[in-house]
C-alpha cells in the first residue's frame, strides 16, 4: 500500500520532498521553488493517486487488472477505467513496434515463472517446457484486446495483462501531470531510480543518477526541462535454482528470461516510453537493440552488456557524464 513517510522542508523552504511506497518501491517526490501550500496540496494527493494505481493495476493481487484478466479467460467484455485503457492502446503500440519484444499481454507466462511476488529471489527450478510452450502455442497479444470507449474484451482467453513493464512509467508521467496542474514546475518523481525530471533545480539543472548493474550508479546526467529516463536490468529480481540465474523479463517469443545484455537505460520524453522501452531493449539484446530503439524513436539509450562493456547512441554519450570507470565504451550510430 502506499503511505506517505515524510513531510519535509529544506534549503529555505525552496525545496521539498515526499515519499510514498507503491508498486513494492519507493517513490521520491521532490519539487523546487514551490509553496507549504502547493507541495502540502500536492503530497496529500499524490499519496491518493498512488493508492488507487496501486489497487487498481496490480497484476497479481486482486483489483481492477485481476478482474479484467479473468473477463478476458471467460471472454466477456470488461469494464476498465480511463488509465487501464490508456495503457492497452499504448502498450498495443509499443508490442507492434518492438516486433512483439514489449508484450505485456504475457501475464500468464510471467505468473508461470514465478514472478508475481515481491519477494525475490525466487527459488527453484524453471517450470517445466511443456507448461511454457502450451502457453507459447495460445500467442497472447495485447492486439486481441478490442476497446470500445471504457469497455475491453479479449478474443484470446490466454491474454493476462501485466502492466509490470510499463506502470511505473506512467505512474511517475500522471503524478507530473498532477504536480504541473497545481502549478508546481519543477519537479522530480522518482520511482526508485526511474524517474522524470521537469524543470530545473532553481538556477542550476537537476543531476540526475544513472543506474549501474547490480546497484550503484554508473553517472550522471543533467536535465533541464522534462525528461524521463529508466533503467531496465537483468539483475535486480530473478528466479535461482542450483546452478542458474533466471532473469524477469522474458522473450515472449520464446517464454524463456533474457541474459544478453545486464541493463539498459533510456531518456525519453516521457515515463511510460521510456520504461515500456528499456523492458523492450533488454528482450532485444544486443543484436537488435539499435534496431528496436530507432523503431521507438529514441535517441538516448545506453547498453551494459554482461562484461560490463558500454555501448551508446551519439546522443546518449554526450549527454551521460561517466563517474565510474566500466568495460569499452562504444559509441554505436
Ligand atoms: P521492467 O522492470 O520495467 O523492465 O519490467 C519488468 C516486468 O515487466 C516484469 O517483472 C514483468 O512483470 C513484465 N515483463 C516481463 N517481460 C516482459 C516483456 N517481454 N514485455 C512486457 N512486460 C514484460
Ligand atoms: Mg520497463
Amino acid at each position: 500500500m502506499a503511505c506517505l513517510a515524510f513531510l519535509a522542508g529544506c534549503q529555505r523552504d525552496r525545496e521539498h520532498h515526499a515519499q510514498f511506497f507503491v508498486f513494492g518501491t519507493v517513490v521520491e517526490v521532490s519539487t523546487w521553488g514551490a509553496t507549504d501550500e502547493q507541495v502540502g496540496r500536492a503530497f496529500t494527493g499524490l499519496q491518493q493517486m498512488f493508492q488507487a494505481m496501486h489497487r487498481d493495476w496490480h497484476a497479481w493481487e486482486p483489483g481492477l487488472l485481476t478482474d479484467a484478466n479473468r473477463a478476458f479467460a471467460a471472454g466477456e467484455p470488461f469494464e476498465a477505467n480511463g488509465q487501464i485503457i490508456t495503457m492497452v492502446r499504448r502498450a498495443q503500440a509499443i508490442e507492434e513496434l518492438t516486433g512483439g519484444r514489449f508484450n505485456p499481454a504475457i501475464g500468464g507466462l510471467v505468473g508461470l515463472w514465478g514472478f508475481h511476488t515481491s519477494d525475490y529471489p525466487v527459488i527453484g527450478p524453471p517450470p517445466g517446457r511443456e507448461q511454457i510452450d502450451a502457453l507459447l502455442a495460445q500467442a497472447p497479444s495485447t492486439l486481441d484486446i478490442h476497446v470500445d470507449g471504457m469497455s475491453m474484451r479479449s478474443d484470446n482467453p490466454a491474454v493476462q495483462l501485466d502492466f509490470g513493464g510499463l506502470a511505473k512509467g506512467f505512474a511517475v508521467d500522471l503524478a507530473v501531470e498532477y504536480l504541473r496542474e497545481l502549478g508546481i514546475d519543477n519537479a522530480i518523481v522518482n520511482a526508485g531510480g526511474d524517474l522524470r525530471a521537469i524543470g530545473s533545480h532553481g538556477e542550476r539543472p537537476w543531476n540526475i543518477a544513472v543506474r549501474k548493474p547490480g546497484g550503484g550508479v554508473v553517472g550522471v546526467i543533467e536535465v533541464d526541462g522534462d525528461e524521463a529516463l529508466f533503467t531496465s536490468g537483468n539483475y535486480e529480481r530473478f528466479r535461482q535454482d542450483q546452478t542458474e540465474r533466471y532473469p524477469h523479463i522474458l522473450d515472449p517469443r520464446t517464454g524463456w528470461p533474457v541474459k544478453d545484455v545486464a541493463s539498459v537505460t533510456v531518456l525519453a520524453g516521457e515515463g511510460l516510453l521510456a520504461d515500456a522501452a528499456a523492458t523492450a531493449l533488454v528482450v532485444a539484446g544486443l543484436d537488435d537493440w539499435r534496431e528496436v530503439a530507432r523503431a521507438l524513436h529514441l535517441e538516448a539509450v545506453m547498453v551494459i552488456d554482461g562484461t560490463g562493456d558500454v555501448y551508446l547512441t551519439p546522443a546518449m554519450a554526450q549527454r551521460v557524464r561517466f563517474t565510474e570507470d566500466l568495460g569499452t565504451v562504444v559509441t554505436v550510430d
